[in-house]
């Protein structure tokens, strides 16, 4: 019998099992605080559970999911790793710096069925959903890699995948997040990034817990969105927009809508003033994230003067905008691209680039 996999089990779930090896219900929220809280690689590790509990729980669970098979790390000290699942299977995740805040980045799917015409992730379609214990292990990865005075105080789950299109896996890996008992991160901290799927915005919401929300729109009008987001043919931006209108009603996050720029696609005034209009008397925010180049794709992003051109036309319309920064960019940060290199045998160049099985 191949082993579980322990964080694919709801506090609820772990409870009922060690209940079931009649030991005390709240061992179960010591083993969940060693995995979350206190960062062990063992079992054996888990000193203050009994050497019979660890020993059932070694016979019967996995505590990790997957192996690191490539771990590169930036000069800007953001890291980046390729984890490789049981079922070989390859997962991107990364960890980014900044002052006081450590962000996590990470992957939903393998692959995606999305198709926007600018990403690695979808090059390939779609493999499979993650479960909800291989969406937490990137988590648990990325913290291992931290310093004693670091934590994780972000997460965004913008990496491989479209999140919503696998909610089933992601809500348990969201509450696990939350909860006090897993890693506590307040909902703020937690940002979920979808390409827009209405009647998925409408089930978050019904969470009741305010996680922030992040829309990629890429265009302001449909047919323009068509092209570069092909599942918008089914969807259609006003559905769109009443979606994420009534998740900031209902949780009074204010929206991220994402906007990749594309040199010559979607960067003119004529859509930066659309977009404006679009969206001057919503509360949100726009996050313009220059294309990071992907190998196979003539795609590019425009120039700074443009992009700024950009930001300005939108912000004369009274919308809040902002450029992402550029992180990781010399170890291919942007989620999708390490795997694809991996998938077509290609050596992505990076620096400097450190095995760590
Ligand atoms: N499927 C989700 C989350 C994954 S992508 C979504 O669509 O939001 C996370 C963000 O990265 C999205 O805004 C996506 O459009 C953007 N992205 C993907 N590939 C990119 C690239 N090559 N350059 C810049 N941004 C990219």
């Amino acid at each position: 019998m191949p082993k579980r996999l322990l964080t694919d089990l709801s506090r609820d779930e772990l409870t009922a099992w060690v209940e079931s090896t009649g030991n005390a219900s709240y061992r179960a929220d010591q083993i969940r605080r060693w995995i979350y809280g206190k960062r062990v690689n063992s079992f054996d590790e888990m000193h203050d559970v009994s050497a019979g509990l660890r020993n059932l729980m070694k016979e019967e669970f996995e505590l990790f999911g997957s192996s690191t098979v490539r771990h590169q790390v930036s000069k800007d000290g953001t890291e980046k790793l390729l984890l490789e699942m049981k079922d070989g299977e390859h997962v991107e995740c990364v960890l980014m710096r900044e002052e006081k805040r450590q962000t996590v980045c990470i992957s939903t799917q393998i692959g995606c069925a999305m198709g926007c015409v600018f990403c690695a992730s979808g090059l390939l379609g779609l493999k499979r959903d993650l479960s909800t214990g291989e969406i937490l292990d990137q988590i648990l990865r990325l913290d291992r890699l931290l310093t004693s005075e670091e934590r994780i105080t972000n997460v965004v789950i913008m990496g491989m995948g479209e999140p919503l299109a696998n909610l089933k896996n992601l809500i348990p890996a969201l509450l696990t997040l939350n909860e006090k008992g897993g890693m506590g991160l307040g909902a703020r901290r937690i940002t979920v990034s979808t390409v827009g799927l209405p009647e998925k915005i409408k089930e978050l919401s019904e969470m009741n817990i305010p996680f922030n929300l992040a829309v990629s729109l890429h265009a302001p009008n449909d047919d323009l969105r068509n092209e570069i987001v092909p599942v918008n043919k089914n969807i259609q931006l006003e559905r769109i927009m009443q979606a994420a209108d009534d998740y900031f009603d209902k949780t009074g996050r204010r929206i991220t809508y994402e906007y990749v720029l594309l040199a010559g696609v979607n960067d003119a005034d004529k859509q930066a003033v659309e977009l404006g209009k679009l969206l001057k008397h919503r509360n949100a925010h726009v996050n313009l994230i220059p294309m990071n180049e992907v190998a196979p794709l003539s795609l590019e992003a425009p120039s700074s003067p443009r992009t700024n051109q950009f930001v300005e036309t939108l912000r004369s319309w009274n919308v809040n905008a902002t450029v992402r920064k550029r992180k990781g960019a010399d170890i291919d940060a942007a989620c999708g691209q390490l795997r694809l290199a991996e998938q077509t045998n290609e050596t992505p160049e990076v620096y400097p680039l450190e095995i760590n099985t």
